[in-house]
């Protein structure tokens, strides 16, 4: 058991790298046609969410995007994801878990060997605990903003989900016993509201699962639900004022919590106050990953309205999509930094670490 699984994770390594590699040279460097397809995929699967977060535009996407996938067009993109050569796909949205097919998709998934996640705002999780350990879900990550259940509560517009996503994780570490399978993990966005707790957040949440993330509040995302309107500006994002306080509270946190002190999450200040001296970070997202919308269509970046769909997998393969005629216009602007924008989440966070890696960050070409 041991064995195979050690096997199988060299397998996954060693067909990341080839995958890396092969784009690397054929989507970045030559920008020619690449036979080995993207490395992550997202898969929005709905805009439909039972909590009403004031920072995300979601019911708004619901309403203007009501074009649904039938179960057959599902599984062609969950085959097609499961051949593909990708080493993790994340159902995101919206609140996947309303979504009636997603059970199948990742058990389809699933059954290429594949690694899937999902993220949840947990509100339903408790009571699909035996359906996710029945899919084989690798990691369930669960949004989580404050530790008040007050706070958290009003902050997501869904009274009660503080106590039901802590019942959801113990339930889920209770039933996946000593295999440690499903990964739980946490993602909070540092924001007006939380930056001043955030060191106490971390080490609590520690306490309860295993992994804790962070990523910075953003606003301005035209191809996806972490939009605001100005009044929910108002409430997270900070103002250019609150500079001076902000990077003297987030060296402090990162003094204090050294494993966050890496240059992705070093630069969060940067992001908000001097989002323009970020420009010139190379984005790797038409190189390594692949958005699949509720309707089927394919982007890769969630936040530049002018990088719209380059395809529909709907209607054709992942590999066509990932040489589309459109993709290949994207990347020729992107790969030469003409692209003129930054983004900060943790879906690109590839691109802060390859902007520290040696001769990476310093050769023209990449
Ligand atoms: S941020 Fe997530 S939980 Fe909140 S409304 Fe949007 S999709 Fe739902
Ligand atoms: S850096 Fe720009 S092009 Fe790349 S994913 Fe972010 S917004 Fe899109």
């Amino acid at each position: 058991m041991i064995k195979n699984s050690s096997f199988s994770l060299k397998g996954m390594l060693f067909s990341a790298i080839a995958t890396f590699a092969d784009n690397c040279l054929f989507t970045r460097v030559l920008n020619r046609k690449a036979s080995r397809g993207p490395l992550f995929i997202t898969w929005l699967p709905t805009y439909a969410c039972n909590a009403r977060c004031s920072f995300c535009s979601t019911h708004e996407l619901a309403k203007a995007n009501r074009h649904t996938l039938t179960q057959e067009e599902i599984q062609h993109i969950a085959h097609e994801i499961g051949k593909s050569n990708a080493v993790a796909t994340g159902f995101t949205g919206g609140e996947v878990l309303l979504w009636p097919h997603l059970f199948d998709a990742i058990k389809t998934i699933k059954s290429y060997g594949k690694n899937v996640y999902i993220v949840s705002n947990g509100f339903t999780l408790g009571s699909k605990v035996d359906q996710l350990l029945e899919a084989g879900i690798d990691t369930v990550v669960v949004s989580v903003d404050s530790l008040k259940p007050g706070e958290h509560d009003q902050m997501r517009g869904l009274n009660g989900l503080m106590e039901k996503l802590r019942f959801a994780i113990s339930l889920l570490k209770e039933k996946r016993g000593d295999s440690n399978k499903p990964l739980i993990k946490t993602t909070t966005v540092v924001s007006k509201k939380n930056i001043r707790d955030i060191g106490n957040i971390v080490t609590e949440l520690r306490k309860i699962v295993d992994v804790v993330s962070i990523q910075p509040i953003s606003t301005g995302y035209a191809n996806g639900p972490h939009d605001m309107d100005e009044q929910a500006e108002s409430e997270f994002m900070f103002r250019l004022k609150d500079e001076v306080e902000v990077r003297e509270l987030w060296g402090r946190f990162l003094k204090n919590y050294p494993d966050f002190n890496t240059h992705y999450f070093r630069l969060f200040p940067d992001y908000w106050f001097k989002p323009q001296s970020l420009h010139t970070v190379p984005c790797w997202s038409p190189s390594v990953r692949l958005q699949i919308s509720p309707n089927g269509e394919i982007i890769h970046c969630a936040s530049n309205p002018k990088y719209g769909p380059v395809g529909n997998l709907k209607f054709t393969t992942l590999q066509e999509v990932w040489n589309s005629p459109e993709m290949r216009r994207q990347r020729e602007e992107i790969r030469k930094v003409e692209n003129h924008c930054v983004c900060w989440c943790q879906d690109v966070s590839f691109n802060a670490f390859l902007d520290s890696v040696p001769f990476v960050n310093r050769h023209p070409t990449f």
